[in-house]
């Protein structure tokens, strides 16, 4: 076994180990130094890649000195497989498309430094990342089956891992970035589930520090804030936009929820918006009491403007930054070296009242760092601008790494024959390889190449043997290929019958339809079948996160034929109870939702169920009009509608015993205005002659009906059918023939024609007669 160390050992910055086992070559992590210092490069020794290229990548988590080299490293070897977890993809994804907009600003400047990679190197790269579930092991190699990788739970940030490594040479567990602390996003790693390992490569970035108490230093950050809002002051809570701004708006959400600080609004700019949009949408592994919180209370986790929790537009930054309103505004950069931070801080900066509170590492050079160092008074340097500082500077510690306790626990567990400390401070890994006795320990140099024994040794276990969690079946990754595509009726089926009255994760249902085979791999396939969902599921989205509620079996059928709504289509809405209205179709369906623009409203988006029925009437001619001439189109229309002579009570006497159907109504009239008045009177009058159930419509019993004593008379009025002859006032007058729900048209012996109430007319004695 052999290890190279291109970066990230002695130093916290550019993460990139090359791990010869059984024969074989993996690149772990690919970083780059974010703060190089003049002189030192911000890559990895990439050179020492000549020797042995690797034949597979794998990734432990999206921090930057673990992925910024990566673009560049990928188009080295563009053939490589690389594999990640699912939630790592995600934010990897954002880090980076940030970081290359960064380099090519910093490229145009004259002395500025040229970019690493372009957005397209970027972009290629994050295409080619497999996805790995958490606990899930995989063969990277496809021809080598008896080495395995299993992504663990490591803590620190969302879908942060830890490698596990078996092979015919050995075990390896490379850790990654480790936090043992729960933090309120994620759970920490599960120390019981640790295997034992041969060789463990763990990161040492506090090896000499210990923390305090975590929820101490919670409190302790809740009062001075709530300190600074009682004075009128605001609060600039400069965070790093993975992981720490969202713990960050979860401390402060809930200690603003139990009324420990005051109920001002909370504002996150920078980064942070987007990375608190990805958290939401990993829901599966996050926090189990926050996935709690999003089935329970159905709200976003971050952003929830009910909540008074806002991501700030970049049109409203410039009078968020002016604003003197007791606030709290949580951006990126967490050192103030960039992003939207620095913006704030050079105004909260300056203001007595107001309070900059840091809670994570700064960098010698930062600017935050010299806040920190500076007193009330002093000036401080921030990117091109002095200020003198005038408000009150906190720090506390909300870390995402175990401390130098946690990882000598965590080293125990695992028991290796060979502990390789890195990713950390030359004093921070001695001081904790003086923590361990018995255990042979390296702490590698940049560019060094470790060269392990070979053979295994079998150590009688201590602690149970490994342990890994009982999910964890080895599935090597080409057997997805072998597996099913699900329909989104599939999908629906599944939902239905394991719990129809719970809104649904696209993660969840593919677990339901793919049980234990389930991977993050095959999310796609169910994210394909869910493309069309509209009629099988109500499609609610919280923050990022769309979910699915599955409708019931009489809705799935009833709401078929509406997702097949074409643009210029005409259709009968209905919202709730109200009376219906007509509406142009603008857009088909999609997302549940769909475009219309109806003659009360100008174009909107509206739920697919309020859509009641659907004439098959088209007027495409009209799309390209204004959303207003439109709706004028559709009142005028409506007008002559309201003079059709169409009554339910025929409808419902000739259909005494056996429902009806609105396409049946269709196919029976061929005039579009007659189809659209039976529709709108169906919807607006139709409870009263029939019962309605999904599309049919049942006529109600002629007994029931005939206790209503207008609809007696309504009802003998047509049975005597045109021609018959009517009383009125006294005058005689024949029925035409043409009637609705309420009036009845009428002629007389001069050819007058009225239109008359049913209860006003009665029949002529002599009808009997003749
Ligand atoms: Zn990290
Ligand atoms: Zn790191």
């Amino acid at each position: 076994m052999e290890i190279t160390f291109l970066g990230g050992a002695s130093e916290v910055g550019a993460s990139c180990h090359l791990l010869r086992i059984a024969g074989r070559t993996f690149l772990i992590d690919g970083g780059m130094r974010p703060a190089a210092r003049e002189g030192q490069s911000r890559l990895p020794d990439l050179s020492l890649l000549d020797r042995h290229p690797p034949e597979a990548i794998l990734i432990t988590h999206a921090h930057i000195d673990h992925t910024g080299a990566m673009p560049l490293i990928a188009s080295l070897f563009p053939h490589l497989p690389i594999y990640a977890t699912e939630a790592t993809k995600v934010l990897t994804e954002i880090l980076l498309r940030d970081s290359v907009r960064i380099m090519e600003i910093e490229g145009l400047k004259p002395d500025g430094e040229t970019p690493l990679y372009t957005a397209d190197q970027v972009d290629a790269f994050l295409g080619r990342i497999t996805p790995v579930g958490l606990d899930q092991s995989i063969q990277p190699l496809a021809d080598a089956p008896d080495l395995l990788v299993t992504f663990l739970r490591a803590g620190h940030i969302l879908g942060a891992a830890m490698l596990y490594i078996t092979s015919p040479e050995g075990t390896v567990l490379h850790t990654g970035d480790i936090s043992v602390t729960d933090q309120r996003t994620i759970k920490g790693l599960d120390l019981t589930s640790l295997p034992q390992a041969d060789v463990m490569i763990c990161e040492g970035t506090y090896g000499n520090r210990s923390h305090t108490n975590r929820k101490e230093e919670e409190r302790k950050l809740a009062e001075t804030v709530q300190a600074t809002l009682e004075q009128g002051g605001r609060v600039l809570c400069p965070a790093f936009a993975v992981g720490r701004a969202q713990e960050i708006v979860l401390i402060l959400k809930s200690y603003r929820a139990s009324g420990h600080v005051s109920p001002v609004p909370i504002f996150l700019d920078g980064m942070v918006r987007s990375v608190c949009q990805a958290y939401q949408s990993q829901v599966h592994d996050l926090h189990p009491s926050l996935q709690r919180y999003l089935t329970n209370a159905r709200r976003p986790l971050f952003t929830d403007p009910d909540l008074h929790l806002y991501a700030v537009r970049a049109h409203q930054r410039q009078a968020l930054i002016a604003s003197k309103k007791p606030a709290i505004v949580i951006s990126s950069s967490g050192m103030l070296s960039g992003g939207a931070s620095p913006l704030y801080a050079a105004e909260v900066a300056t203001r007595e009242k107001d309070c900059l509170l840091f809670t994570g590492y700064q960098d010698e050079e930062a600017p935050g760092a010299a806040f920190l160092a500076a007193k009330r008074g002093d000036t401080v340097k921030m990117g091109d601008k002095w200020v003198q500082l005038a408000c009150r500077v906190e720090r506390y510690n909300l870390s995402g790494h175990a401390d130098a306790e946690q990882i000598v626990h965590t080293v125990t567990k695992v028991r290796p024959r060979t502990l390789i400390l890195v990713h950390g401070a030359p004093e921070a890994l001695e001081a904790l390889a003086n923590r361990f006795s018995r255990i042979e320990i390296e702490i590698p140099g940049p560019g060094e190449t470790l060269v392990l024994t070979p053979t295994r040794v079998e150590l009688p276990p201590l602690i149970e043997p490994p342990v890994l969690s009982e999910k964890s079946d080895v599935v090597p990754l080409p057997v997805t290929v072998d597996l099913p595509d699900p329909t989104v009726r599939d999908l629906w089926e599944r939902a239905r019958t394991q719990g129809p009255q719970r809104p649904w994760t696209v993660v969840e249902l593919g677990k339901a339809y793919y049980g234990a085979s389930y991977m993050p791999t095959l999310r796609s396939r169910v994210e394909v079948a869910l493309k069309g969902a509209a009629p099988y599921f109500k499609l609610r989205t919280m923050g990022a996160q769309m979910i699915y509620l599955p409708r019931p079996q009489e809705e799935v059928e009833e709401l078929h034929p509406l997702t097949m709504l074409t643009p210029g289509e005409l259709v009968i809405v209905q919202g709730g109870k109200g009376t219906p209205h007509l509406g142009l179709v603008l857009a088909g369906p999609s997302n549940g939702q769909v475009a219309l623009v109806s003659d009360q409203w100008k174009a909107g988006e509206k739920p697919l169920q309020m859509v009641q029925l659907v004439p098959g009437i088209e007027r495409k001619q009209w799309l390209v009009l204004e959303h207003s001439e439109i709706k004028q189109q559709l009142q005028q229309w409506h007008k002559a509608i309201e003079q059709a002579w169409v009554d339910l009570f025929v409808l419902w006497t000739r259909q005494q015993g056996q429902p009806l159907t609105y396409e049946q109504l269709c196919q029976q009239t061929a005039d579009e205005t007659e189809r659209l008045a039976y529709g709108i009177e169906l919807l607006a009058k139709g409870a009263q002659l029939f019962k309605r159930q999904g599309g049919r419509w049942y006529p109600i019993g002629e007994e029931v009906v005939r206790k209503n004593v207008g609809f007696v008379q309504h009802l003998e009025l047509l049975q005597a059918g045109a021609g018959a002859a009517v009383w009125l006032n006294g005058e005689r007058w024949t029925l035409t023939g043409r009637s609705n729900w309420k009036l009845f048209e009428i002629r007389n012996h001069d050819g007058e024609v009225r239109h008359v109430r049913a209860n006003l007319l009665s029949l002529y004695p002599s009808v009997e007669a003749s």
